[in-house]
């Protein structure tokens, strides 16, 4: 249905890994993390060393897991996936730790998620390459240290924000991820019509990387929907005219907004008249988590500066009272 395909969320049935760059070549956008990436592979690999652990941070969808996994290429090293919450003890981190190969990449995602005891077995991992376990109990109890391969330990989070200090000091190498450029989901757009064997005008990439919220993996999922209606209306041609109807029909407007977030706009408008309102009472309001308010909705409407986050709540600027085809109150500015 709409809502998944439009959700910047991993969904388990996800085909995108077909899509997704395998080289720092192939990765399209986020130049000066890319950039900065490369000469921190090529410093480490002259070395001889494993590469500084790296957090990536930024909204869904904007390519964390799959420039993990392009570091564990580039490194010539293997790659372990795993998340904060699947995590359950410490034990299993562990074991996981343990289990590593030298130089490898550990991947987790939603790393703020972790328990805090288990949390605690990465400090000393991350720093020394050991691993502190205790052996026994009571008055007999004692602690032994044992050793690690070196590793990676790559991080994937919405929000720096959200991890604990002494985790992220622990990150040599932070990278905050943005939304793409038009021009960028363009390319990203137009090489996904070719792993797809898809025919796509220029007008008809222009049309669905416009409307894909910043997003790659919601690109890769407009133009797999944008392709049956095409199969359907146009002999399997992509062009601006079908990428409109298909984008029209699942409700995304121009901007690329779909029905959720002109529902938080239209809440905003219409019941509290512009706002300042706490997030609180808008995710009472919605029916939805604060936490995707807070990380999916919210970063987009405010990088297209619909809304703006005050110290008193939450803004409709001009442009949001515009979009939902209000005229702005007289002390609200552009
Ligand atoms: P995240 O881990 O940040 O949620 P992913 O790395 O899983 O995001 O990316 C989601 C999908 O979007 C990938 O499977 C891939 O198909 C596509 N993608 C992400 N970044 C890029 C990029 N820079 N160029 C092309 N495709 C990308």
């Amino acid at each position: 249905d709409a809502d998944r395909t439009l959700s910047p969320l991993r969904q388990p049935d996800d085909v995108d890994a077909a899509l997704r760059p395998k080289t720092l070549d192939e990765f399209v956008g986020q130049r000066s993390a890319r950039e900065n990436l490369r000469v921190f592979i090529q410093a480490a690999k002259a070395r001889g060393e494993a590469l500084d652990h790296v957090l990536f941070f930024g909204p869904p969808g904007l390519g964390k897991t799959t420039l993990a996994q392009i570091i564990a290429r580039e490194m010539g090293v293997g790659f372990r996936a795993t998340s904060g919450p699947v995590i359950a003890k410490s034990g299993d981190l562990a074991a996981l730790l343990t289990n590593l190969e030298d130089g490898d990449v550990l991947f987790i995602d939603e790393i703020h998620r972790l328990a805090p005891a288990v949390e605690e077995v990465l400090y000393p991992a991350m720093e020394d390459r050991a691993l502190d376990l205790m052996i026994g109990e009571g008055p007999s109890a004692r602690s032994v240290r044992i050793d690690l391969p070196r590793f990676t330990l790559v991080g994937a989070t919405t929000r720096q924000g959200l991890l604990t200090t002494p985790l992220r000091d622990r990150f040599g190498i932070p990278v905050r991820l943005q939304f793409y450029t038009v021009d960028e989901l363009e390319r990203v757009v137009t090489r996904a019509a070719g792993l797809l064997r898809l025919e796509l005008t220029a007008d008809g990439a222009q049309e669905v990387a416009r409307r894909s919220r910043g997003t790659p993996r919601i690109a890769g999922r407009l133009l797999r929907r944008v392709r049956d209606f095409a199969n359907v209306a146009n002999d399997g041609l992509v062009d601006a005219r079908v990428a409109d109807a298909a984008l029209t029909r699942l409700e995304v407007d121009k901007l690329g907004l779909d029905t959720m977030d002109r529902r938080y706009l239209a809440m905003i408008a219409d019941i509290y008249r512009g706002g300042p309102v706490g997030v609180e009472t808008l995710a009472a309001g919605l029916s939805e988590p604060r936490d995707t308010i807070e990380e999916v909705i919210e970063p987009y409407l405010i990088q297209l500066g619909l809304v703006a986050r005050t110290a008193r709540g939450r803004c409709l600027n001009a442009g949001g009272w515009k979009h939902l085809g209000l005229t702005p109150p007289r002390d609200v500015q552009d």
